[in-house]
């Protein structure tokens, strides 16, 4: 049997690495000829990490990630601690550690465990058919590609959702920009083992530690979309957008450099419930793109790819009844991810300032308990418990 796979994303990769676990060929087509992540780092949740261990890639990942032994909220105004706690029970319930990476190694990380040298670079995929017992990929420089299956990983832009869904979906602005980056860590803005998060006004502030002693920073304000905001003026557009706010973030906004920041306006789309057409199955944000607001995404995708081998391994009724049956056992999890993302989103971002306000007082009554159940529920509902 032989895989497609378009996309080298954190999807792609770890559906890649899956399914040549369980011994099916696959070939993997990106559209660019070098990968730039949008975010400079992602939590990858035990849920994720279980995927990844599974995978192999545990002493790796493990290299990459930061101490995040600590959650934190902090004041806006005053940088006061709201509510502090150990992320240690979250540890013991679940069995692995939540691990904060830059973007740029976990996927590194991903491409040379299945090769570099066997991901074609710079091939856009423009078009997919379904034929007899077969699937025909073609690229925008004209050639074509074959296999049994194909795995349609090409992220929330995804060009091959058509062919599965019939339709055209919208992406949905969640109301919000997020500017994200690494920066050495610094004392004087974070402890170094801690996840610190700054609230108010709707707006957030965030320093979680990766290796290599960097935090990954990100600042969220709600905005309408389509500002003309860029580069050139990022230093001022925060300055302006966290005046008044405590000296740790006023400290974060200096020390960051723009030229490695990224802006990105935060969409989502509503979810849906077809993931397969015959032999065409879509994976990872093609399928179910959320807001970064629970970190949930790239876990997601991480997810999708072991369910995806194991029904193609496990089922004997051919492919069309595997990825079906990859479909039933994706559908109603993921939707349940961008949902909850969404919730945690509006509340987060102040879409009803009341709600909001009535958030930022329950993190002064906070033991930890009620987030970490949270975070828990959403992590054991994964497909390795
Ligand atoms: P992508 O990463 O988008 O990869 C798709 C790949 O397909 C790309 O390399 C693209 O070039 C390629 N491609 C596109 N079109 C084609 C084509 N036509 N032919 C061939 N190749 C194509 N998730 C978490 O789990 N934890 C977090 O903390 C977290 N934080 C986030 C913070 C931000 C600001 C954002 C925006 C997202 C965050 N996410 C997080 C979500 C996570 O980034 C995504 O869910 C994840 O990257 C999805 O992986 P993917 O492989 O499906 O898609």
């Amino acid at each position: 049997m032989k895989a497609i796979i378009t996309g080298a994303g954190i999807g792609g990769m770890c559906a890649a690495i899956a399914l040549e676990k369980m011994g099916i060929e696959t070939v993997v087509f990106e559209a660019v000829k070098e990968m730039k992540p949008v975010g400079a780092a992602i939590s990858v949740w035990p849920n994720g990490v279980k995927c990844l261990n599974a995978l192999g890639l545990k002493a790796q990942l493990r290299a990459l990630s930061g101490n995040m032994a600590y959650m934190a909220y902090q004041d806006f105004a005053s940088g006061a601690t709201l509510t502090r706690f150990s992320m240690e029970p979250l540890v013991r319930q679940v069995g692995e550690y939540p691990s904060p990476v830059a973007r740029a190694e976990l996927q590194a990380m991903l491409i040379e465990s299945y090769g570099r040298e066997r991901v074609s670079f710079g091939k856009r995929v423009t078009q997919v058919t379904q034929h007899g017992n077969g699937v025909t990929a073609t690229f925008d420089d004209g050639t074509l590609a074959h296999g049994d299956l194909l795995v349609a990983a090409d992220g929330t832009h995804s060009v091959i959702r058509h062919s599965v869904l019939g339709e055209t979906v919208e992406r949905r602005y969640a109301g919000y920009v997020n500017w994200n980056g690494l920066v050495e860590i610094d004392a004087s803005l974070a402890p170094d083992d801690q996840w610190t998060t700054f609230v108010g006004e709707g707006k957030r502030v965030s320093l979680m530690p990766v290796s290599g002693n960097r935090f990954y920073f990100f600042f969220d304000v709600p905005l309408p979309k389509g500002l003309a905001e860029d580069r050139s003026t990022l230093k001022a557009d925060l300055r302006r957008y966290f005046q008044g706010w405590a000296q740790p973030v006023q400290r974060l906004i200096e020390a960051i450099d723009p030229a490695t920041t990224n802006r990105v306006e935060i969409h989502d789309i509503e979810p849906f419930s077809r993931f397969v057409n015959g032999r065409i199955a879509l994976l990872g944000d093609a399928a179910h793109s959320t807001t970064p607001d629970i970190g949930q995404g790239g876990c997601a995708a991480m997810e999708d790819a072991l369910v995806l081998a194991s029904s193609l391994a496990a089922h004997s009724l051919g492919i069309e009844d595997a990825l079906l049956r990859y479909e039933a056992r994706r559908v109603s999890r993921t939707r349940d991810l961008v949902l909850k993302a969404r919730k945690r989103c509006d509340i987060t971002h102040g879409k009803d300032p009341q709600a909001t306000a009535v958030w930022y007082q329950e993190l002064r009554q906070e033991t930890g308990e009620r987030v970490l159940a949270g975070m828990c529920e959403t992590i054991e509902g994964g497909p390795l418990g």
